[in-house]
């Protein structure tokens, strides 16, 4: 059965859906998830996340399979027993985490040597064992191990990158598909979904290569990789255009690592349904906060003594019952609640974004020069 249906899609492209998940949470597009890279959005308890609108989240899989390790995973009932968390768990494969340094990754044909950066110890990972440890940590999607070349790359890097990612999927879609994977479950788990990941750089013809292949193979989902790493916006989204054109209408497009309010929008609209950031996260720890202004900072002296919460209508559980002169007082002191209480407020301020931008798409009024400030003014 598919996972996914579209419900409306508005006259300039945005798609309104519902993606249902193996653990049966259905959760509605366009959506965002915030990252929880070892199992906790940073300063946030899962009851206080669910608070924010957010119905589902992405972990980094292949960081928890080195630390604390897909067997204790595995034994305290997979991620969503451990995080108490029954909305909905994606999962990273790690591929992106090989262009980085500090992982001494050596990138082969059959797989990826790499030294794990808590122990020191070397691992092997290849796309099978990426498959094994989704299973045993019992997620709804996990992602399949990619290529992802780094930002800039040659033209024959990317064609590299392009050959790997096709070639790994292959063998990703023949390792979920092989006879008794159940059994690596954790206990009363289903068996994940698992999405490919497109690649290509921002060259047009490897980015349509690269898709349309994975296409062949009839993945349940797609993500869209390899942008958002230093290309101009311009080549981001004629990129991201080259791949949604190519993705089956009835099949989720999830655009990773994109969360800046008006990237979504403007992503919506190129028929994007799925996003994840750590942007309003990591912008609160940063005393940085989504205002009907735009960003600002809580530290600006203009805040200090202020009693008025850090947005005018914003219906979160922060601008309920703080001001800015509390938030500034918090920064200042650097007391642990500031950034839990900035986070709150940011990842709701997404949540809500989606929302909205959401029913616009059902009224058919999802205007192409809308910004995100504009809908949510
Ligand atoms: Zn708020």
């Amino acid at each position: 059965m598919n996972c996914f249906n579209v419900g409306s899609i508005s006259q300039y492209g945005g798609r309104a859906g519902k993606l249902r998940l193996p653990s049966g949470v259905v959760v509605e597009t366009p959506m965002f998830m915030p990252v929880a890279t070892k199992m906790s959005v940073k300063t946030l308890d899962p009851r206080e996340l669910k608070e924010t609108g957010t119905r589902s989240l992405i972990t980094n899989g292949f960081l928890l399979s080195l630390e604390p390790g897909s067997d204790v995973i595995r034994s305290l009932g997979g991620m969503h027993s451990m995080m108490d968390w029954d909305g909905g768990i994606f999962s990273d494969s790690g591929g992106f985490q090989f262009i980085r340094k500090g992982f001494d990754a050596n990138i082969l044909e059959e797989g990826v040597h790499l030294r794990s950066p808590f122990t020191g110890v070397k691992v092997f990972v290849t796309p099978e064992s990426v498959v094994d440890m989704h299973i045993r940590h019992g997620v709804d999607v996990g992602m399949v191990l990619d290529h992802c070349p780094p930002f800039p790359s040659t033209r024959a890097q990317t064609i590299d990158s392009v050959n790997r990612t096709v070639y790994w999927a292959k063998r990703s879609k023949l390792r979920a598909g092989a006879d008794g994977m159940e059994e690596m479950l954790p206990e009363g788990r289903s068996m994940p979904l698992f999405f490919a990941i497109t690649q290509g750089g921002v060259e047009k013809d490897l980015r349509e290569e690269c898709t349309r292949k994975l296409v062949e193979m009839d993945f349940p989902g797609y993500g869209i990789g390899g942008l958002s790493i230093g290309e101009s916006k311009e080549d981001m989204f004629r990129s991201l255009g080259s791949s949604t054109s190519l993705i089956p209408e009835d099949r989720p497009r999830y655009f990773m690592g994109v969360g800046d309010p008006d990237a979504v929008v403007r992503s919506v609209l190129s028929g994007v349904d799925v996003f994840d950031s750590v942007f309003p996260t990591r912008n609160a720890r940063h005393r940085s906060v989504f205002t009907h202004e735009g960003r600002e900072n809580i530290r600006a002296a203009k805040w200090r003594g202020i009693d008025s919460p850090i947005m005018e209508d914003c219906d979160c559980s922060v601008c309920k019952r703080f001001s800015r002169g509390y938030m500034y007082h918090l920064f200042k002191a650097e007391e642990p609640l500031g950034p839990r209480l900035a986070t709150i407020h940011n990842v709701h301020y997404l949540q809500e974004l989606v929302k909205r931008i959401r029913i616009k798409i059902i009224e058919n009024e999802l205007d192409p020069r809308i910004s995100a400030a504009e809908i949510m003014g």
